[in-house]
């Protein structure tokens, strides 16, 4: 059976309050009607995309269901702007959603892979493939007035509190998930750091959702273990083309590395916000522009955290291995060796019958020797280790302690 297809104009689109999805939830119709003014090239084109600093792609999982819609909402734009040309960009890997696309895809679209080329769609109306969503659900009658979304928990480990689904606006996010708020440390949602009080919020339509997953994270995270992962993540997917972008996300990188091996110094803290705030102004895409907010957001919310690394040398939450302590505890330790000879780090020192030693900087934290001890004389710990032997001391001997 055909679907029956509406036409609809620039005023509809605009009395719809549709919102451009992701990161800058700007109303598609101010968009359009910007695009109509500027253009005035041949080249210019209706580019649909995630956003750049999408690194997860979850949408991906409902946005293939939703290739008619999408074809559709980029013919309906370009239609209404008068854009020659389309193009859908997405990650690299997506074949068969590219083979789905192409089914309702007219000749002039062109599908690419990897991030949108910024510099080289100057002059083009960049939308997200979720609004193309919208405007082909529109067109095609279907309800649009919803948005994605997914609530992950981050803790010792990462659980789906609820999936990727539509949901109607306005729907509040405790109908969604219970979260026991006295477990949370934080929550992150479109790159930026958001404290307790955002558990009360709703799913508007001026809630910038970013990659479409509201990060629920528990007290256990360390807050330097976790901006450091992700802004090596956000260094490695950066184009390298905007200098704040590729030397902004580089000094950040270095100086976070710094606090994780106990040699960060206080003033790197100013100078690792101040970089995230300038790069907003300074880059040319999602990427530059919101990959250096987290360290900062981090830095405003958790200074005491990074002080503790940076000061005491200290992790409140155990969780950066650079800061866990393994010792061997000289009271119990009988001098067998087993643990000697399974560290694969050779950083058991250690002879027949003496107190074993570990050499704590060169230990990778693996807990192997833990699991083999028979006298249950591993320490691992976050606090001061006690006096320990400083040389070979036979079993049974050390008093000091
Ligand atoms: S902001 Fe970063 S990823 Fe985006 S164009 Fe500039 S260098 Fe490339
Ligand atoms: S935790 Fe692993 S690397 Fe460290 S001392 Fe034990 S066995 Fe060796
Ligand atoms: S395995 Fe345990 S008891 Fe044996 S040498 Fe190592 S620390 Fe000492």
């Amino acid at each position: 059976m055909m679907t029956a297809i509406r036409n609809l104009s620039l005023e509809e689109i605009e009395k719809a309050d549709i919102r451009d999805y992701g990161m800058y939830i700007v109303p598609l119709a101010k968009k359009m009607k910007e695009f109509i003014a500027a253009s005035n090239n041949e080249d210019a084109a209706v580019v649909a995309a995630l956003n750049n600093f999408d690194s997860s792609y979850e949408l991906l999982t409902v946005l293939k269901d939703k290739c008619e819609s999408i074809c559709l909402g980029i013919d309906k734009i370009a239609e209404l702007t008068g854009a020659k040309k389309k193009f859908i960009y997405l990650p690299e890997g997506c074949e068969t959603f590219a083979q789905c696309l192409k089914k309702y895809a007219g000749d002039e679209l062109t599908i690419e892979y990897g991030i949108v080329p910024v510099r080289e769609h100057r002059g083009s109306l960049i939308v997200h493939l979720e609004t193309a969503r919208k405007a082909g659900d529109m067109a095609l009658g279907n309800d649009y007035d919803n948005t994605p979304v997914k609530i992950e928990m981050i803790g010792s480990e990462t659980k789906t509190v609820f999936e990727m689904a539509y949901v109607p606006y306005g729907t509040p996010l405790s109908e969604l998930a219970s979260i026991d708020k006295d477990n949370v440390k934080m929550i992150k949602v479109a790159g930026r750091l958001k404290g307790l009080d955002f558990l009360n919020t709703s799913i508007e339509k001026d809630l910038p959702l970013g990659d479409g997953v509201i990060r629920i994270y528990d007290k256990i995270c360390c807050i330097v273990d976790q901006v450091q992962k992700d802004v090596k993540v956000n260094r490695s997917r950066s184009c390298g083309k905007c200098t704040f972008c590729r030397e902004g996300l580089a000094q950040q990188d270095m100086r976070l590395d710094e606090i994780e091996d106990k040699a960060g110094v206080l003033r790197a803290l100013d100078v690792m916000k101040k970089i995230g705030e300038s790069m907003v102004y300074s880059t040319q895409c999602s990427i530059g522009e919101f990959s250096g907010l987290e360290a900062a957001d981090s830095i405003d919310m958790f200074r005491d955290e990074y002080e503790s690394h940076i000061k005491k040398k200290y992790c409140p939450t155990g969780a950066c291995k650079s800061f866990i302590r393994m010792y061997v505890d000289p009271r119990k330790c009988d001098g067998c060796m087993v643990c000697l000879n399974v560290c694969p780090d050779n950083c058991i020192e250690g002879m027949e019958g003496y107190i074993h030693i570990i050499e704590d900087d060169y230990c990778s934290k693996c807990d192997r020797c833990i699991e083999v001890c028979p006298q249950n004389a591993i320490v691992k710990t976050i606090e001061k280790a006690p006096a320990l032997p400083d040389r070979m001391t036979k079993a049974g001997r050390f008093k000091r302690y």
